[in-house]
């Protein structure tokens, strides 16, 4: 099977609304304007966590969106 999506998931609920990873993924992430928080665009929750499945193209950005969230709530699945 071609490998041309990745898996991002982020435990939304310790979200503190930085902004880091909009700023890098601007397409991937958006600054919710009711809380604050960032939303994952496309994502769906799964127990605890939001999952959204992402085109390779959108990997190099997002690993620095998951280096840079200072809460560390970003991980990144090939
Ligand atoms: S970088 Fe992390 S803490 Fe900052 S807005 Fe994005 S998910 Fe939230």
């Amino acid at each position: 099977m071609a490998n041309h999506k990745f898996i991002i998931s982020q435990q939304r609920k310790n979200c503190i609304g930085c902004g880091s990873c909009a700023m890098y993924s601007p397409e991937c992430w958006k600054i919710n304007d009711q809380d604050g928080k960032a939303d994952l665009v496309g994502g769906v929750q799964k127990g605890t966590v939001i999952v959204a499945e992402v085109g390779m193209e959108y990997l190099e950005e997002n690993k620095k969106a998951a280096d840079v969230c200072p809460m560390q709530i970003i991980k990144l699945n090939k």
